[in-house]
């Protein structure tokens, strides 16, 4: 068998000659020469015969290592004049348009990203970071179930910070499934438009129920005309507890202050480090933590009390109970708090007021905070990962690629002689 041979087995790459073989420094070159006649746009389905130039240099893309070898694929492209997007170089039927990798190495780090940390993952292929970012983005572009946005009735739509520093991702998932369906950089009206916007009148119009935080940008693009105005907006209760914890925090700093200006300062300072065991729901705290605790239980005053009153909230929400139930206990803490003398409390029980037929919806509908919390916490997960992006996209390829709606094939699971290509 000729070297050439070899490798077109070896590399299984579709629609290609392979030319010639060079050895380097634990690297293999490997030239191809394309088979098809017909240049094809990497922009759309155009094709043409004919050429507009040749690309003066030729392309390289890094495919899968061979052994301890890096593989390096060559060609020499030629441009054509597509009559939508103008001269571009042609594509290829092994990578994705604009990448300097193939389909099959990027299918690999798509899968890999789901399921191995960075600096694994950096040192498995030899890539840094943020090209792993660009390749799992495209992948979530090629990738992703168009099916995904048919059949949505009651979904949920939350943000997600994914850099430091106030920068957001808006989500849409799908509460049947418990799948991520939709994501797209920012948090306001603006961002969910898009959402709408993709999914069109007639799927816009089948949605029974969106479920959401207590802000106004969401629902203000769900009641748009031609987006959602039937749906149901509900109140995630996880939205309503995380608004009692932020109070408490409020309550628990404005005693810190206080504690500051008494002579003692380690009393203020013992404090500070309470943080913690106030937010934490109380089954996961820690031995030194459930002492703290007792301690500020014993003390009493304001902290106490504004913790009591968010432990009470969240107990509502617990799942077991009827709406009815529900109803009743969340008119009884409104009071409570209202009269609580603690004011981020007497907001709160405002806010909860005026939302009150939201959140009952919401528990209507059995949307609890386990199964919210369940799906938050993984993508909070991911996004600690995500960190080290620099694009919203390449942060929200990881979640989707982890928690959306995509069968990964890995090179070899493929069956031999079907194609790889999605649009050919
Ligand atoms: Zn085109």
């Amino acid at each position: 068998m000729r070297v050439t041979t070899a490798f077109k087995h070896l590399l299984a790459l579709p629609g290609v000659t392979v030319r010639q073989v060079d050895f380097g420094s634990r690297q293999v070159t490997v030239t191809v020469a394309l088979r098809s006649g017909r240049l094809r746009c990497p922009a759309c389905a155009y094709t043409t015969t004919a050429r507009y130039d040749t690309r003066p240099v030729a392309s390289s893309w890094r495919h899968l290592d061979l052994g301890i070898w890096r593989l390096e694929v060559r060609a020499g492209l030629l441009r054509l004049q597509c009559p939508t997007h103008g001269v571009r170089t042609e594509a290829v039927p092994f990578a994705r348009a604009g990448s300097d990798f193939t389909r099959d190495f990027e299918d690999l780090v798509g899968w890999l990203a789901t399921a191995m940390d960075k600096t694994a993952i950096v040192r498995l292929v030899r890539i840094d970071w943020d090209s792993v970012g660009r390749i799992i983005a495209r992948v979530m572009d090629d990738k992703l179930d168009p099916k995904r946005l048919d059949n949505l009735f009651v979904v949920g739509v939350d943000e997600v910070a994914w850099k430091k520093g106030q920068q957001y991702i808006t989500l849409v998932s799908d509460h049947q499934r418990g799948k991520m369906v939709w994501g797209a950089e920012g948090r306001d009206s603006k961002t969910l438009d898009q959402f709408f916007t993709e999914l069109g009148n007639e799927r816009s119009a089948a949605i029974e129920a969106v479920s959401m935080d207590l802000g106004p940008a969401y629902a203000k693009s769900v009641r748009a005309q031609g987006h959602a105005p039937q749906a149901i907006i509900c109140y995630d209760p996880f939205h309503v507890v995380q608004l009692a914890t932020k109070a408490l925090d409020t309550v628990r700093r404005q005693a810190w202050q206080e504690m500051r200006l008494l002579p003692d300062p380690t009393l203020a300072k013992r404090f500070k480090g309470a943080r913690w065991c106030l937010l934490k729901n109380p089954v996961d705290l820690t031995d030194k933590q459930a002492v703290t605790l007792r301690k500020i239980r014993r003390r009493g005053g304001d902290v106490w009390r504004a913790y009591a009153l968010k432990e009470a909230l969240r107990e509502i929400f617990a799942g077991d109970l009827s709406e009815d139930e529900v109803a009743a206990l969340l008119d009884r803490f409104c009071s409570k708090a209202s009269r609580s003398g603690l004011k981020p409390f007497i907001t709160l029980s405002r806010t909860i007021a005026k939302h009150r037929a939201g959140i009952l919806a919401a528990v209507h509908l059995g949307i609890n905070n386990a199964r919210h919390e369940a799906l938050n916490g993984r993508v909070r997960l991911i996004m600690k990962r995500a960190y080290g992006f620099h694009s919203a996209k390449s942060a929200l390829a990881l979640i989707m690629l982890t928690i959306g709606p995509i069968d990964h094939v890995l090179p070899h699971e493929r069956p031999p002689g079907v194609s790889i290509l999605s649009s050919a």
